[in-house]
Formats: structure tokens, sequence, C-alpha cells
């Protein structure tokens, strides 16, 4: 299969205090904000508010991002099928028990997964305009979140829900992950004798493709390949920080850009 490659880079965002590759051609073709940190912060999130420095990546970025997002929803991932639909949120940061995946119609919102090899599936509707971000590893994906997550951008973005595209972001490549038999029939349906290397990116775009979302990109960058730029939970035996992917649509409200 193949699939147009689309490499976020650091572009505008070189100067922020916060390390981030963007999509530059959501930005400028579509008015959305659609990225990831590097490895020089870490949004670890373990059930719980972040401490130490993940909480000064979340202060950092927050700063960064307060004029064009004034709140921030994250979820305590749990590699599952939960994707929450958000409406106006006040509060400047939310974290979610057990969801994986978030979608939105309203400006100035933004959503984040959190990420160390897993896929940031990128969603969005721009006509609309109706974003979504998914956080799609092996379980999840066998579970059925890009499913979940496809059926909520519908949902919210009828009737131009033809009109989805997206994009899969920085992960592991099929090159670095190794996995089980039992990994690979639970997300192929196929039985392998022994170990085999998984594609989840590969995965995710041909679920795409049977859900109808023909309008898909991916990413060129491997977390171990490129583990200088990124955290990478099997390249580093378990001792990654977290990387945060994100989407949304900045705020037009004057108030708040005056901020
Ligand atoms: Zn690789």
């Amino acid at each position: 299969m193949t699939v147009a490659e689309l490499r976020e880079s650091p572009g505008e965002t070189a100067a922020s205090s916060v390390e981030r590759f963007e999509l530059e051609t959501w930005r400028t073709r579509y008015g959305i904000v659609a990225g990831i940190t590097s490895r020089t912060a870490d949004f670890t999130l373990n059930g719980a508010p972040p401490t130490g420095t993940a909480a000064a990546s979340w202060e950092a970025l927050g700063h960064e991002f307060a004029r064009d997002f004034p709140a921030v929803v994250v979820g305590y991932q749990s590699h599952g099928t939960a994707v929450l639909t958000h409406q106006a949120v006040s509060s400047p940061w939310t974290a979610w028990p057990d969801v994986d995946g978030h979608v939105t119609g309203e400006r100035g919102l933004l959503l984040a997964v959190t990420v160390a090899d897993c896929v940031p599936v990128y969603l969005a509707v721009p006509d609309r305009p109706v974003v979504g971000l998914l956080h799609a590893g092996w379980r999840g994906l066998a579970a059925g979140i890009i499913e979940a997550g496809v059926a909520a951008i519908r949902m919210l973005s009828e009737p131009s829900s033809d009109a989805i595209v997206s994009h899969c972001g920085i992960a592991i490549c099929g090159d670095c992950y190794e996995v089980g038999p039992e990994v690979v029939l639970q997300v192929k349906g196929e039985r392998a004798t022994g170990p085999s290397r998984l594609d989840l990116r590969e995965q995710i775009l041909a679920r795409l493709g049977r859900l109808g979302v023909a309008d898909t990109t991916s990413s060129p960058w491997c977390t171990v390949h490129d583990g200088s730029r990124f955290h990478s939970h099997r390249g580093s035996h378990g001792r990654a920080g977290r990387m945060l992917a994100y989407v949304g649509m900045p705020s037009l409200d004057p108030a708040s850009t005056s901020r």
C-alpha cells in the first residue's frame, strides 16, 4: 500500500520553549494546529496530574498555547476504545480516566494524547471544522479505537462526514517493532509461528481505508530510528518519558488573544 508521506517539522515553532514538530500543511491549508513534542520534554501521566519534570513540561506548554488554546483535554489512557466528544470546556486542564481518544468542534480547545511508540492518529473534517486525536497501540487497534474515533468524528460532523482527513503521526516503525504471535493474531487476525514485525501505522491506514477514509498521510519519523529526537518506550526498555501529541482549532476570541 502506498500512502502519501507527511513529515512533521519544527518550522515556525523552532523558537518555542517546548520543542515541537508540526504538520505545517494542516496549519496553512486548514487552519488546524497539529503536532507533537520531542524528547526534550516529558508529558508522562501516571493516572494522576503530572508531577516533577512532567509538571514543568505541562506548565511550559500551557503557557505557550494559552492564547490560542485556553483549554487542554487529555486522558489517563488505558489502551481502550473510549473516545470523548468535548463541548466547550472552561477548565484550563482536564484529564479523563480511561480515555484514549478525543473529538471536538470547539475552537480554543486543544485535544492531546501522550505517546512513546504508540501512534497518534490525527483526524479532521476541515470544512466543518471538527478535529479528533486517538492514541493507538496494538491493544487499542485490536479493540477498535480507530473505528470508534471515526464514528465519533462522523457523528459530530454530519452531514459533511465524507471529507475526513487523517494522519498517522510519529511512532515506532515496522522494522523496529517485533511482536509475538498473540499480538499478530489480535491485530491482523493471522496466525504466526514466531516473532513478527508489526507496522502499526500500516495497520491503522488499512483500517481507515476500510472505513472509507481516503485522504490519509503517514509520518516517516520512527521513535526508535530517530531516538535522538523522540521518546521510545521500546527503545529505552521502558524508561522513556512521553511525548504530547495535540490537535486543535485556535481560538478566534479577541478576549483570549489579548491575554
Ligand atoms: Zn524504526
